[in-house]
């Protein structure tokens, strides 16, 4: 078997091993054979040099021109936009999404950054009346310093480039600290930025641990905002020890999020939406569909066409064109999916489609779970409140749309949600009342844009939003400028 390759972190514009010399393993999880590489098993030492060579490099970059700035994403978008197919593929098979979606992806990363190349171009203030009409007095928004990103598995390379994108739009410089089980796609973006002409210091890589390397970012005083996103119990404690030493805290969680099917909707079209929302990128998106909401008048038809098409998806290989859901992320998450469907069984939701690994046909060797879909689900039972992050979607039935409506924000979270009418007041009535931070009518929850903002309510997110003009408000502050004549002249 070749050598697998060893890949570094970068600091202060160089690629360089960790200082303790080690390095972790990464695994595809398709293929439990395939070593993808290996990667700087990092320590508070290379965060420290990481975080002094984004202290060292700030006052270059925020003095730089924001049109500079832009040229250097511009770049770096065309640089990923021209090997798309090449970084999808080494998503597809780090993460184990299909080879379309790795593209797909790769190529939401590269608008991304062509994006926010644009952001970086836009006014960064206002100017106001005073009260003293000689008086100049205006805004401008202004870079907060070195920001840590903390990325998880799930959008590889489009969740870096949605955080490190804004933040050197707008003069800020970066430590990121992708995770563990998936630092390749990291790798290749910060070559883009490399490649680019991004001048050094101003993105480092960090890879290794939660706690050798996620741990120490986040309490390094000199680090003044973190954005980070993954889980709730982690984002919460990141939280808690960046807000106490007054760092600026951005926060993207978890989702249960509902689908809502009233008796009116096109149900092939809802049926259609519920599957590709549930179970594309083997249901491991934080927007996922994750219930579907019926209405009892229609619950059986839908039902029934669920089963018909979850049963029908081609599972395997994500490399292979005809396959429409890869693997999960790694053992421990295909084990944990196991026995939270397993709990579901025992809380008396019926399996109607799946329910476990998938081992037959040269599955084995991957973190395979079968597309799964439950019948029966109650609302305040553990598949109606907790997140699963796999391949598996509940149906609960429901009478009418109040009902519907009490289900939905019946839950701790609220990052996205759906519903299925052709009933126009209905749906603006669901626009209203529905507690999400992304509204989608007669389309699947997940589906997100980079020039609108996204982030959710209550334990989904944090109040700030990320992508599209929020992003300026989280990785910029605000300085306000009363400029008055020296006496005696106007
Ligand atoms: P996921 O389940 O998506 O991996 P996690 O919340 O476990 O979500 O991890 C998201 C990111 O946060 C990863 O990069 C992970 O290494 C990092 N992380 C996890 N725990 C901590 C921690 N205590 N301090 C800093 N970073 C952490």
């Amino acid at each position: 078997m070749a050598e697998s390759p060893v890949y570094s972190n970068y600091i202060n514009g160089e690629w360089v091993v960790a200082k303790s010399g080690g390095t972790f393993e990464d695994w595809n999880p398709s293929n439990t054979d395939d070593l993808i590489g290996r990667f700087a098993a990092s320590g508070a030492d290379d965060v420290a040099a990481a975080v002094s060579a984004a202290e060292a490099a700030f006052e270059g970059w925020r003095g730089t021109s924001p049109i500079a700035r832009a040229n250097v994403l511009y770049k770096a978008s065309e640089i990923i936009a021209a090997r798309v197919n090449e970084i999808g593929a080494d998503l597809t098979r780090e993460e184990g999404k299909t080879l379309k979606e790795g593209i797909g992806e790769t190529g939401r990363a590269a608008q991304i950054l062509r994006y926010f190349a644009g952001e970086a171009q836009q006014p960064t203030g206002e100017h106001y009346p005073s009260m003293n009409s000689q008086t100049l007095l205006y805004t401008v928004r202004e870079p907060l310093g070195v920001c840590a990103m903390i990325t998880p598995w799930n959008f590889p390379i489009a969740i870096p480039a949605w955080k490190i994108a804004p933040a050197l739009a707008f003069g800020n410089t970066v430590v990121l600290k992708p995770a563990s089980l998936t630092p390749l796609c990291a790798v290749r973006l910060v070559e883009a930025l490399h490649e680019a002409g991004i001048p050094k210091g101003v993105v480092n890589l960090v890879t290794g641990s939660a706690s050798d390397v996620g741990d120490p970012l986040v309490r390094d005083e000199r680090v003044v905002a973190i954005s980070f996103t993954g889980s709730n119990a982690v984002g919460n404690e990141l939280k808690m020890i960046a807000t106490e030493r007054g760092a600026k805290v951005q926060l993207e969680m978890g989702g249960k999020n509902p689908a809502i099917v009233l008796a009116d909707a096109d149900l092939d079209h809802a049926v259609g939406h519920l599957v590709t929302g549930a179970m594309w990128s083997t249901g491991q998106k934080c927007t996922a569909t994750s219930r579907a909401i019926v209405d009892r008048r229609v619950a059986e038809e839908v039902t029934e066409r669920l089963v018909n098409r979850v049963g029908a998806l081609v599972v395997g290989d994500p490399m292979r064109p005809e396959t429409q859901m890869g693997p999960v992320i790694d053992a421990k998450a295909a084990e944990r999916i196991g026995s939270d469907i397993e709990r579901g069984r025992n809380d008396g939701a019926e399996v109607l489609v799946g329910g476990g690994r998938l081992s037959e046909d040269g599955l084995g060797k991957g973190h395979f779970v079968a597309p799964t879909l439950f019948g029966g689900v109650v609302s305040d039972s553990f598949l109606g409140q907790e997140e699963l992050f796999g391949p598996v979607l509940g149906v609960i039935a429901v009478d009418g749309y109040e009902e519907a409506i009490a289900v939905a924000n019946q839950v701790r979270f609220g990052l996205s949600a759906s519903i299925f009418t052709r009933d126009l007041g209905r749906a603006m009535q669901f626009a209203r009342e529905i507690q999400a931070g992304i509204v989608h009518v007669n389309s699947e929850t997940p589906g997100a844009e980079p020039q609108v903002p996204f982030g959710g309510y209550k334990g989904s997110s944090s109040y700030s939003r990320e992508q599209g003009k929020a992003a300026r408000e989280f990785f910029t502050q605000v300085k306000t400028v009363y400029i008055d004549p020296p006496p005696g002249e106007s």
